[in-house]
Formats: structure tokens, sequence, C-alpha cells
């Protein structure tokens, strides 16, 4: 605890505020969360957790958890030499799963979105900055197995920092195997749909994320195969504004479009519907057909509670 010249510095209890990456406000941790991580000054979207990303995009209880069990191994015996010393990445793989209580930077499964089933795959940044290594690569491979199989939707969340380098060429060989899988669903008709977050970057912008039917991204999210320093030092120019963010892409192609966390529900569901072939015009209108159904159902259970009243009146007028 730090001292301060009025005595004792009180910490935070558990971080009550937390600062924008972006534009630098306070912001009410609670708020913020009730926000889904989304800045209530500027609109920066923060990294979202794989399991929260999932609360907020499915169903609430649709999520089956798939191929939950797969473990990554050290088979280099690589050990990370950084500003901690030297760390055996058996170790280090140990300790994340501890720290994040996942057992890999994805999380896979099926569930439903407003009921349009589908696969879906979230990748989680807290582990070890959301690298692409033999499990991830294997489960999304598994993923899109499944989705062929089932003839389901895939969805697949990105944030990455790329491929894990702890695992060398065998975290290389993921993006072949990803894009390999992904062109059978492509070769078979079965839609998918990448949505980048923040920030997805190397070899997963580099495969996967790139080569679904429908790129969509969240606002400001950094996209790139390098990083804009490494390229700014490499070519020895000075970097478009916005270069690598989710809005010079749309407006140079890269990406279909950007959706702000608060609609990519509503969003999701509207493309998964015109995919899947439901009906686009219901779809296109998530939240008034969904109004009209809720002021529906108050209506009819107006009436019927109405109609009890009368009844067990007229009861009471016959006994009495
Ligand atoms: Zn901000």
């Amino acid at each position: 605890m730090a001292w301060t010249r009025f005595g004792k510095k009180k910490d935070m209890p558990g971080g009550l505020w937390i600062k924008c990456e972006s534009c630098g406000a306070m912001l009410f941790r609670k708020e913020f969360e009730q926000r889904h991580r989304v800045c209530g000054t500027c609109g920066y979207h923060f990294t979202l957790p794989a399991r929260e990303r999932i609360a907020l995009t499915v169903d609430a209880g649709t999520f089956e958890e798939k191929w939950a069990s797969l473990r990554a191994h050290d088979v280099l015996g690589f050990t990370d030499v950084g500003s901690r010393g030297a760390v055996p990445y058996s170790d280090k793989l140990v300790q994340t799963k501890q720290k994040t209580g996942e057992a890999d930077a994805i999380v896979t499964g099926t569930a439903k979105v407003k009921g349009i089933a589908c696969a879906v795959g979230v990748m989680n940044f807290q582990f070890l900055g959301g690298s692409m290594g033999m499990v991830v690569g294997e489960k999304i491979a598994l993923l899109c197995e499944y989705g062929l199989e089932h003839r389901l939707p895939v969805v697949l969340f990105a944030c990455s920092g790329g491929a894990r380098m702890h695992e060398g060429a065998v975290s290389l060989m993921q993006m072949a195997k990803t894009c390999g899988a992904l062109q059978r669903l492509n070769a078979a008709g079965v839609p998918t749909i990448s949505v980048m977050t923040h920030p997805t970057t190397g070899g997963v912008t580099a495969s996967f994320a790139s080569v679904c039917d429908l790129l969509i991204a969240e606002p400001g999210a950094l996209i790139g195969c390098a990083g804009p320093r490494v390229i700014a030092t490499t070519i020895k120019k000075e970097l478009p504004q916005g270069f690598q963010r989710s809005e010079l892409l749309l407006e140079n192609g890269q990406i279909d479009r950007i959706v702000s966390r608060a609609t990519l529900r509503d969003e999701l569901w509207r493309l998964l519907a015109y995919a899947t072939g439901g009906d686009p015009v219901a779809a296109s209108k998530p939240q008034a057909v969904a109004a009209e159904a809720d002021a529906e159902a108050e209506v009819v259970a107006a009436v019927a509670a109405a109609d009890d009243g009368k009844a067990r009146k007229k009861q009471k007028a016959k006994k009495a």
C-alpha cells in the first residue's frame, strides 16, 4: 500500500474506476461492464473475454461447449526468455490456465442466435494474447467439420496477437489448416461469418479471420498482419491516419461492414437469417417484431385474467 503525506493511501476497492485506453476518460467500472466494455465517452470497444462475448451474443442457455478438453503441449521444448527470466512454455501454459480458468485461447461450441442454430468459436485475448497454436487451429478445424456435417453456419470471433511463437512452425501450420477447413464449408455452401474485434493481428488476420464469407469488424478495431510500427520502419514512410483500423479497412474494401457491440447480436441474427434462407424481411425488423409479439402476449394475458375474474365473481354469486 502506498503512503502519501496525508497518511496511508486507500487502495481502490476491486478497481472501482477504469481509464479509457483511447480517450483517457475515467469510467465507473460497473457502468463500463453494463455497457459490455465500451467507453461511454468515446465509444472505444475494449477487448471482451470469450465467455462474456458468448453471453452477450447467443441465446441464454443454448451454448454447448465442444472440445473443451483439448490441451496444448510443448512439442519443441521451448523456453521463453523475457524480462521475467527464462520460463519454459509448459510452465507458462500451466500458469495461464490457472490465471484464466481456460484451457486455451479459444472457446468453441454450438448455440442459437435468436433461435438460429450455429457453430461458434470465440477467441480469448486473456490467454497468451489470444495466440493461435495447435489447440486453436484444431478446435477451429473441428468446428468447421461439425458445421459441415450438420450444415450449421459457422461464426468465428477473432481477437488475437497472431500465431503462438512458442509453438514455432506448428503454430504457422494452423493458418493453412483453418483456411482448408473453411474452404470445405465454402465448397459445400455452408455460410461462414468472421467478426474481427480489437485486436486481430498476425497469422489470425492472415488466415481464417479474413477468408470467411462475411467479414464484420467492431468499430476502431486494429486489424492487420504486421504491426503499424514495423511497417512504418520498414517502408520508411508515414502511415495514413487510422492505418489498420476497421474504418479505413471498410473504406478500402477489406471488410464488409462495421457493427457496434450494442447491435452485433441483432445484426448477426439478420445475417444468419439471410444466409440460412430465413425470412429476411422479418429478420430486418427484429425489435419491432419482438415488441409486437410481446404486446400481443400482454393483451392475451390481460383478457384471460379478466375472464378468470368474471368467472370467479359468477361462482361466488352462485354460492351466495
Ligand atoms: Zn474513451
